[in-house]
Order: C-alpha cells, then structure tokens, then sequence
C-alpha cells in the first residue's frame, strides 16, 4: 500500500464512485436492529456495543414488551434491567448507561428522545456513534457519519481516511462525502463489512470496489496467506 498521499481531487471523485457502487449494490441496506421507535432504537443501540444485532434483537424482543417508554426503563428496580440484558455484555455499564438516559428523557424531554445532537450527547451514556444512528435512522436526519467497527475498518482499507479514532474518522468521512450520502452510506459499508470485507478475511475477489481500493491486493494476500496456513498439515508434534 502506498504512503504517499491521495491529491484531494482524485480522493473526492474515488469516494464518490464508492458510494454510488455500494448504493447499487446494497440498496436496501438498512439498520439491523429491530425497533418501533426513536427510543426501542436508542436502547438497542446502546446494547448492541461489543455485541451482534441478532443477540441485541433477541434481547429486546422481551424487553420491549415489558418497559413500554422512558419512564419504565428510568424506574426498573436495581439488577432487574441488568439481568435481562445480561447476556449483551457489559450489562452493569449498559443498565446504567439505559437508566440514565431514559430518566434524562423522561425528565427533561417529556418522555421523548430529543431531536439534536447536542441535546442527544447530553444524555448519560450516548455518544456520537449512538446519536448519529438515532438521528440518522429514527429521524432520517443526516447530523453524522455513524462509525462503528465496520465502518471504521473499511473505511481505513479504503483509504478514506488514515485515522484510527472514530471521531476523526467520521471527521473525514463528513468532509469527503456529501450529506445526503451519510445516513446510507454507513449502513451500506456495515452490510459490506459482513458479506464480503469481512475482518480477517476479506473477499475481495467478489468485492465491488476491488478497482478502487488500495488496500485490495494486500487484503487479499493475506486471507490467502491465512487459508493456505489453515489448509497446511502441522509440520511439527
Ligand atoms: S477490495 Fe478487499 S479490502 Fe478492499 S473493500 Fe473490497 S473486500 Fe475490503
């Protein structure tokens, strides 16, 4: 992989062929976790860090049925929450994290999730990669790029961005990409992540942006690398 620098230009008119080879290619990308409004989506997401969308959806599905709003979340008796969760990791974390933001909404926002990412950031336990996702999904408001581990990971193989922190990272994304692009676009490179740019073994023989990644031989190699070490007799016992 080069270290020389993209010219903007040329990086602006690649990121955009990006976006419209992943829009043909996943049109109907759309959030995985199950939820039938702002707040479902805002408790999903913060139980879906560290975790898959079909464990956080099986978690859900009873815990819906049982807190219908803010207010129940922000009253559950202490441990109860926790356990129901449990099974997402982090759960001591994510209780506090979903009692605290839902007692902040019923509190000081009528029992609704706010509309603005900074009112969004001010809620115990939420920050931009939450935000955005309920901004972006539950509102249809392009406030951010939502940078999750896939988005992080192609989006460095890409080359769109050098940086490893999540903030810099949406940072560039934002400043490449225009906004109508971003809510899409992330949900886009998300499903990318899981079907073909998988982490540790990428397949970018079928990968619809081969031509436009430069990261594509040298990912490639090393999945190759790693299935012939997998696929080899053990040379010693
Ligand atoms: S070419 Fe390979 S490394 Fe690049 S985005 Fe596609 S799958 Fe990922």
């Amino acid at each position: 992989m080069s270290s020389r620098r993209e010219p903007v230009e040329s990086l602006r008119r690649r990121a955009l062929e990006i976006v419209r080879r992943l829009a043909r290619e996943y049109a109907d990308a759309r959030c995985a976790l199950t939820h039938e409004d702002p707040l479902q989506l805002l408790v999903a997401t913060i139980l879906s860090a560290q975790c898959t969308d079909v464990r956080v959806n099986l978690v859900t599905k009873e815990l819906f049925r049982k807190y219908r709003g803010a207010r129940d979340f922000a009253a559950s008796p202490p441990g109860v929450l926790e356990r129901e969760i449990r099974s997402t990791g982090f759960f001591r974390n994510k209780a506090r994290s979903i009692r605290g933001a839902c007692a902040a909404i019923a509190t000081r926002h009528g029992g609704k999730v706010p509309r603005t990412m900074d009112e969004l950031l001010e809620l115990p336990g939420v920050a931009r990669k939450t935000a955005n996702v309920v901004l972006g999904t539950a509102f249809g408001i392009a406030s951010g790029v939502v940078v999750d581990t896939h988005v992080m990971r192609i989006a460095r193989l890409l080359r769109l961005t050098r940086e490893a922190n999540p903030v810099r990272i949406e940072r560039d994304l934002a400043a490449l990409l225009p906004p109508e692009t971003w809510i899409d676009f992330s949900h886009r490179l998300i499903w990318h992540g899981r079907r073909v740019c998988i982490a540790r073994r990428p397949r970018c023989d079928g990968c619809v942006v081969v031509d436009l990644c430069p990261s594509a031989d040298v990912a490639a190699a090393k999945a190759r690398a790693q299935r012939s070490s997998a696929a080899s007799p053990r040379s010693s016992r």
